[in-house]
């Protein structure tokens, strides 16, 4: 069965409007490249209980898990500690890390803490995603029925780092019948979404089965973005040039006309 995945970033600045939430937009693209629907994204602030919960309800539902921020030296960076109660883990010093800490710390001319050298703090049992750009490594937990919970640090370029270098090599590989989606756009100017919809309804061509349809307004312009798994590529296509000719009138890319 094709898996979804979910994700819980952690931070009290995600939600007090200091920090843009990035993280969504860029795993779900990097799923998306590989045939992995990211199905929800839920932002949640600095609590125990709250970490705790939300991730309990979130593997119910989904198989595979991504958890960021919150892994860090500092006394709000509550993560590890929410998990291991959650999972009924202890929490280990892991030695590679640690060493690789100390370099760290070194090359930059600092030295290493014992604060800082709580990021070398990992569940029992989890594996280490190293982490190419920081400090703080990622850490996979595997669980049950083959779900997995990822933690991630919070810094945007090391979570993007660690998802591209790691875990979707890694994803691809466990799950290998994998395609990724396909995608059509069509860019119009100087028509509404709702009159977008009517012309489409009256048309003697529906949507066919299995393809999405979406409609991003913006400006004056609407993409309607058509989605379609990899074996409906000739539907898509033909539906694609459908409304590439429905709405040849209003295309705000000129060479996208086909006549
Ligand atoms: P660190 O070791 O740097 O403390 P961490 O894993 O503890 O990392 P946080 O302390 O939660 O992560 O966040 C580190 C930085 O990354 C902060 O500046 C935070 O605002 C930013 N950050 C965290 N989560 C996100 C997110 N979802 N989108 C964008 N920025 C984020």
């Amino acid at each position: 069965m094709k898996p979804n995945a979910e994700l819980i970033s952690i931070g009290n600045e995600l939600l007090s409007g200091r920090t843009l939430n990035t993280h969504g937009r860029d795993l779900g693209a990097a799923l998306f490249s590989i045939g992995i629907d990211l199905t929800r994204d839920t932002s949640i602030g600095d609590h125990i209980d709250l970490i705790k919960s939300v991730a309990q309800d979130a593997l119910q539902r989904t198989p595979i898990l991504f958890i960021s921020g919150g892994l860090g030296p500092t006394i709000d960076d509550i993560t590890r500690d929410a998990l291991a109660d959650l999972f009924n883990r202890s929490i280990q010093q892991h030695t590679p890390t640690a060493n690789y800490l100390e370099e760290w710390y070194q090359k930059r001319g600092r030295k290493l803490n014992s604060i800082g050298l709580r990021q070398a703090l990992i569940l029992e049992e989890a594996t280490v995603l190293p982490n190419p750009i920081g400090a703080a490594p990622a850490q996979r937990i595997d669980l049950p029925e083959k779900k997995r919970c990822y933690l991630l640090p919070g810094p945007p370029n090391e979570f993007n780092a660690i998802v591209e270098k790691s875990i979707l090599p890694e994803l691809k590989s466990q799950y290998v019948h994998l395609t990724p989606k396909l995608f059509r756009s069509i860019h119009t100017r100087g028509i509404g979404e709702s009159d977008i919809v009517e012309r489409m309804q009256l048309q003697d061509i529906s949507i066919p089965q299995g393809i999405e349809p979406g409609f991003y307004p913006a400006q004056g312009r609407v993409e309607i973005r058509l989605t379609a798994e990899a074996d409906l590529e000739n539907e898509l296509e033909h539906y694609h040039n459908h409304l590439l000719k429905l709405f040849s009138d209003w295309l705000d890319r000129p060479e996208e006309r086909i006549d």
